[in-house]
């Protein structure tokens, strides 16, 4: 018996009950179900009147409400939760059959249970969603693997849900096969933690460089937001900057603990970055930022220790400062995007998921946390030349780092002198500088390991390997 949902939803907090209200508001009739099953009624009492939704209180209910091929969405808990649940619905379903994991899972965990899932002949379509609740509900960047015949029937349906870019382009794309979708959304993710730190580098060094109050600091931050930094972060920035405590009546920003937590998909993205050789030290220094944020004793142990004293600058000289400090954070922007896109690119090599980088930017477009005008940018730069090297070596990139260069240089410099922190600003600086370089010392350090493991080297004037037999009593 087949019942008459296209689409079901299990997992029914925020993002699911969302997600659910999003397929039900454009037409679906969506099966739902959660473990509790009061979340179901809750749902259902609250929101019925949105569409059409056929609620389950068992597993079996759930699945013989679903029509056929049955399509059959997971949005739980990241992990053991997931795993739990395929092991409850998979032995309901039948070959043709399609779970969709819709939860932040790990993309190894994703090419697991693909596999397994496989071999039973149900697709499993691990699914990137970014958004968070609201874009669960208005319209996610949609971000899914799996086989590209469980995309035939299911992306008609993601494109109606998802977000959609200023041209219109629904925010989904077929990433690639098996855990490609759950591996972009990590990077996603891990892109996410450097924008937001080098947003949080950039108000530090307008607070504590150029003196302004937070107030001051929103509206710089909405003057950018029409520019070429016009993003979903830099705005909400700009909110959370001119908002005031209700209780104290101080900068909100001021009576927040200047600790950041992270849940986890950043330090995934830097474990895998290491594991394919892929450098993206801007992402590294953004998690590591978090962590160091959190060592409370470390940091309290530390304070005595000396450093230039607080001397914010004349405001004459604070407005240039803010406007070199836009351009230093443009090009660091532009650094971890290219690191970001170079780990999507050896990701893809890596696992032979085909992935087009163009495509990725686009559904960044709209939908998600990183979404931004930029990324319109970027799509272009891939659609001109599929194979770009890096997006540095796009000329506009190229041409607007190069312009911006002077000022990212006076940025840091005058960081290190007011002893303000940029570890997102000198990563992305060092980037750069270290790609353009002539000579590396990457010579001085294989010599090195020439001299203590014969490890050997390569020379400049001659093919081949060789080993310099160091004299000494070693
Ligand atoms: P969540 O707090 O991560 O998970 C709660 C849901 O998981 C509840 O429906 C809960 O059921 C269910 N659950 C937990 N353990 C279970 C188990 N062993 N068996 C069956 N169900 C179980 O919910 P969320 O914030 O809505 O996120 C859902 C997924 O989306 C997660 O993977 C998350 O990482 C991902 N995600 C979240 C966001 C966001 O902004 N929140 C954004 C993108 C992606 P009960 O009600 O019965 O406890």
């Amino acid at each position: 018996m087949s019942g008459t949902a296209q689409i079901g939803v299990t997992g029914l907090a925020v993002m699911g009950r969302n997600l659910a209200r999003n397929f039900a508001r454009n037409g679906f009739t969506v099966a739902v179900h959660n473990r509790t099953a009061a979340k179901t009624r809750a749902l259902v009492e609250e929101f019925g009147s949105e569409g059409t939704f056929v609620p389950a209180e068992s597993a079996e209910e759930f699945v013989a409400a679903l029509e056929r091929p049955r399509r059959l969405v997971i949005m739980v808990k990241a992990g053991d939760p997931t795993d739990a649940v395929i092991q409850e619905f998979a032995p309901l379903l039948e070959e043709g059959d399609v779970i969709i994991d819709g939860g932040n899972a790990h993309f190894a965990d994703t090419r697991r249970r693909e596999k397994e899932l496989r071999e039973r002949g149900i697709h499993f379509v691990g699914t990137g969603i970014s958004g968070g609740e609201e874009g669960a509900l208005h319209g996610p960047s949609i971000m899914p693997g799996g086989s590209a015949e469980s995309y035939a029937s299911l992306g008609p349906m993601f494109e109606k849900i998802a977000a959609k870019a200023p041209d219109g382009t629904p925010c989904v794309t077929h990433v690639g096969p098996d855990g490609a979708g759950h591996f972009v959304k990590m990077v996603h993710n891990g892109i996410e933690y450097a924008d937001m730190q080098l947003i949080a580098e950039a108000y530090h060094l307008l607070r504590a460089v150029a003196g302004y109050s937070p107030a001051q600091i929103a509206e710089t931050f909405r003057t950018w937001n029409t520019g070429r930094l016009d993003s979903y972060l830099i705005e909400i920035t700009a909110e959370v900057l001119a908002h005031t405590d209700a209780a104290t009546a101080k900068p909100f920003v001021d009576v927040v603990a200047d600790q950041a937590e992270q849940k986890g998909t950043g330090r995934w993205t830097v474990q895998i970055a290491l594991d394919l050789g892929v450098p993206v030290s801007g992402i590294a220094e953004a998690v590591f930022a978090r962590s160091l944020s959190g060592h409370a004793p470390l940091r309290e142990a530390s304070r005595s220790l000396p450093g230039p004293a607080a001397r914010p600058l004349g405001e004459d000289d604070a407005g240039r400062f803010a406007d070199q400090v836009e351009q230093a954070l443009y090009a660091s922007k532009i650094v971890s995007y290219t690191q970001g896109f170079h780990q999507i690119q050896a990701g893809g090599d890596a696992y032979d998921w085909g992935i087009d980088l163009g495509s990725v930017a686009a559904i960044w477009r709209a939908g998600c946390i990183i979404r931004a005008a930029f990324l319109d940018r970027i799509r272009e730069a891939y659609d001109a030349q599929h194979d770009l090297p890096s997006l540095l070596s796009d000329k506009q990139f190229a041409e607007e780092i190069g312009a911006a260069q002077d000022d990212w240089r006076e940025v840091i410099s005058a960081a290190a002198r007011h002893g303000v922190p940029t570890p997102g600003f000198s990563a992305a600086l060092a980037y750069y500088d270290a790609l353009r370089a002539e000579r590396l010392p990457a010579a001085l350090t294989q010599a090195q390991r020439d001299f203590f493991g014969a490890h050997t080297y390569r020379r400049t004037d001659r093919e081949g390997s060789f080993h310099t037999l160091w004299g000494g009593d070693r």
